[in-house]
């Protein structure tokens, strides 16, 4: 595996893999890596050559009273996990090869990137579809794989890549869980053994609206109350937001229709985690009832 830490070399190394007629599969990641992640690679392996992964913290995502000095880092851990998972490049530039001084261009998608998250972290979005565009042009692969555990960050790189043509296909893979249901996350590591095993009752508070959902209930006041109900009963978990909403507008719906998004944010202690849940409904009388993918 070759480690680049400047964007020049970066760009000539994918360069000459896309004059091979290779097809470039990028991955991208802010590091202290798990399944995953991994899972992201692996999809990456299956579809292209040669894969790149980049780990950069990204400062202009974090907003001011965040982790982002905190954030766990441990390049030479997650170096080996990559070399171990067949990756053929790690791209790990250093803040001031991302932004040098006088860098001032942002690039934001509007509406999609003010909601939920974004309300909760004002700017959040705006951080990663700029560092995310640079990425692309740095590594300008084929496909680029991303997480619907970040559901909305995916949704918002989606309408970025559609809006200004960009060549890279953008590809959204499954959530990855802990045997107890949590999705899995650098920030996990912010635990402690007790607040870990709070945490798995975001899972459970999905599942029941899963369970829900499966009885035929498409009203979301409902359906929310059934997951609110169910973190209720955890008193180290504190709901930030429980909505539903429209996979595509990512608007707040009042009944289950088409293809869904029920996302939670949930502090437990100091740490903010967030999870959610794809519904998709059919309007074919007769057709297989929702289907849930957590
Ligand atoms: P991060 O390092 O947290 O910025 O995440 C890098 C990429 O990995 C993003 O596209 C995330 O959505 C994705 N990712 C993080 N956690 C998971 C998970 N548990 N399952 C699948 N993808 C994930």
């Amino acid at each position: 595996m070759e480690v680049i830490h400047t964007v020049e070399w970066m760009k000539q190394v994918a360069r000459q893999a896309r004059d091979q007629c290779r097809l470039v599969g990028f991955v991208p990641t802010m590091g202290a890596l798990h399944a995953g992640h991994l899972s992201l690679v692996e999809a990456a392996r299956r579809e292209t050559s040669p894969v790149v992964v980049s780990i950069f913290v990204n400062p202009r995502q974090f907003g001011p009273a965040e982790d982002y000095a905190k954030y766990p880092r441990d390049l030479d851990h997650d170096r080996g996990l990559l070399e171990r998972a067949g990756v053929d490049v790690l791209f790990a530039p250093p803040p001031e090869e991302m932004y040098p001084a006088g860098f001032c261009t942002s690039v934001s998608v509007e509406g999609l990137g003010d909601r939920l998250e974004g309300r909760v972290r004002p700017g959040h979005f705006r951080g990663v579809t700029t560092v995310v565009l640079k990425l692309l042009e740095i590594v300008g692969p084929r496909f680029a794989y991303f997480g619907r555990k970040d559901a909305q960050q995916a949704r918002i790189i989606r309408q970025m890549a559609r809006d200004l043509a960009l060549d890279a296909e953008i590809s959204v893979c499954p959530i990855v869980r802990e045997p107890d249901g949590l999705a899995m996350s650098s920030r996990n590591r912010y635990l402690s053994p007790e607040e870990r095993r709070a945490a798995a009752v975001l899972y459970r508070s999905l599942d029941r609206a899963r369970q829900t959902i499966a009885t035929g209930e498409r009203d979301t006041v409902r359906v929310v109350e059934s997951i609110r109900s169910v973190l209720a009963t955890e008193p180290l978990a504190v709901p930030d937001y429980v909505e539903i909403v429209d996979a595509d507008s990512l608007e707040t719906v009042i009944r289950l229709r088409g293809t869904c998004l029920i996302l939670l944010a949930v502090r437990i202690g100091k740490t903010r985690l967030i999870d959610n849940l794809l519904v998709e409904v059919s309007d074919v009388p007769g057709a297989a009832a929702a289907r849930c993918v957590l």
